[in-house]
């Protein structure tokens, strides 16, 4: 789960990170107020959105008086941002956070995240902040240090010094920096980050070290330790397909492509996925049904997958063990009833591979299906080669 910005700095301050005053604004008059009441010589007005990359889009504006943070809010609430992590529909902005403006003299990089390789926490810094990281670990990678943290020690001391003076911090700013850097470490570990990041962390001209940026991600696995975490989810910033599968208990998540697919089993959705990339596809989404296969809910899969135009084509990826192929047969069927005003049309060609429990009669409904557009699969590459056939023929 993601959070704003504007509430991951709330998180932060209580673990003692020094951070801008600031506060969240929902309409202009709260921008004036917020702004009336921070009474600084400057005014940073942010657009809040599930995304970084606000600064070049246009997002983040510096304000020298209360007129300019009125000009700038009218301007940023209601408007659509478009940012390289958006994507290109972008985000609306429906909140702002007005904060004290900072004297900034360096930029920096600080992360915190999950290293899968080394099972530990890694942190990684990096003199080049306020830019796309990902491009210095690509251009310049020996700009970036890296400490691995022993989870059963935490972050050692030298371990913070050691970063703070490779990134050549001043000696007034060192201490401070890796003072930070210890905090940020027990957010992580105290609110169950999968990551933390803080980009830019800037060094002020009267070196102070400042967390001007935060991005923390939970891990979902843990928010149940974290109620006041999970009262910060926005969901109008969560893809509204997503939403409506996990309200299903369907265990959905949208790759962005166009070939759909319904599978059972992670391992077997991952594998399907794979395949279609493997054979030129582009996979719309990871759909596990799990172990249940109600004619409704498959129904409901069904639709998810067609909202919106997204999907050009569905490849029905079934190994009934629990499940049973002719209730995913009759779910398909009940699909194209609620889908089609004529009660059996799916707009989109369906390729279906059942295997297992039923699939004789599973076939066999099919098979007496008025439904024109369905075509069995012999096997899961003639199904993934088909399907992928049929959405590029289509293009
Ligand atoms: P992002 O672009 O979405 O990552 O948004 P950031 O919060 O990182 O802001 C982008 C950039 O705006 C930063 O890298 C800074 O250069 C600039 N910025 C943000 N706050 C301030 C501020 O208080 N003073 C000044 N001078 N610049 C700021
Ligand atoms: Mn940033």
């Amino acid at each position: 789960m993601n959070i704003h910005e504007h509430q991951s700095k709330e998180i932060l301050r209580a673990f003692g990170v020094n951070v801008p005053r600031g506060k969240a604004a929902f309409s202009v008059d709260e921008a004036i107020a917020a702004a009336k009441e921070l009474n600084a010589p400057v005014t940073v007005v942010k657009a809040q959105i599930h995304a970084g990359g606000r600064g070049k889009a246009g997002g983040v504006k510096i304000a020298k008086t209360i007129d300019e943070v009125k000009t700038y809010a009218t301007e940023l609430l209601g408007k659509v941002l478009v940012t390289h992590q958006t994507g290109p529909s972008g985000k609306e902005v429906r909140r702002l956070l007005i904060e004290e403006g900072s004297k900034i003299k360096k930029e920096f990089y600080l992360s915190f995240v999950v290293d899968r390789q080394t099972a530990k926490v890694v942190m990684m810094a990096s003199t080049e902040g306020g830019v796309e990281i990902e491009k210095v670990a690509a251009e310049t990678p020996e700009k970036i240090f890296k400490e691995y943290i022993d989870p059963a020690v935490g972050l050692m001391p030298f371990q913070a010094s050691r970063m703070a003076y490779a990134l050549n911090f001043p000696p007034a700013a060192v201490r401070k920096a890796a003072a930070m850097m210890g905090q940020l470490y027990n957010v992580l570990i105290g609110k169950d980050c999968s990551q933390v990041e803080i980009n830019p962390l800037v060094l002020t001209e009267d070196d102070d070290v400042i967390a001007l940026d935060a991005k923390l991600n939970f891990d979902d696995s843990a928010l149940f330790r974290h109620p006041d975490v999970v009262e910060m989810r926005d969901k109008t910033e969560e893809d509204p397909k997503e939403l409506t599968a996990a309200a299903a208990d369907l265990n959905y998540v949208n790759l962005g492509g166009n070939v759909a697919c319904m599978v059972n089993g992670a391992g077997l959705a991952m594998a399907t996925v794979d395949i279609l990339k493997h054979y030129g596809g582009n996979p719309a989404n990871f759909l596990d049904v799990g172990g249940d296969s109600d004619p409704q809910k498959i129904a409901t899969a069904f639709k998810i997958m067609l909202d919106g135009g997204q999907a050009k084509g569905i490849f029905v990826n079934i190994f009934g063990g629990i499940n049973k192929c002719d209730q995913v047969a009759e779910g398909i069927v009940e699909a194209a009833k609620i889908i089609s005003d004529d009660g059996k049309s799916i707009p989109v060609p369906v390729v279906v591979l059942l295997e297992g429990t039923n699939v004789e009669r599973g076939r066999e409904i099919l098979k007496n299906t008025p439904i024109a557009n369905v075509i069995m699969a012999p096997t899961m590459e003639g199904g993934a080669k088909e399907i992928v056939r049929l959405v590029n023929a289509d293009n």
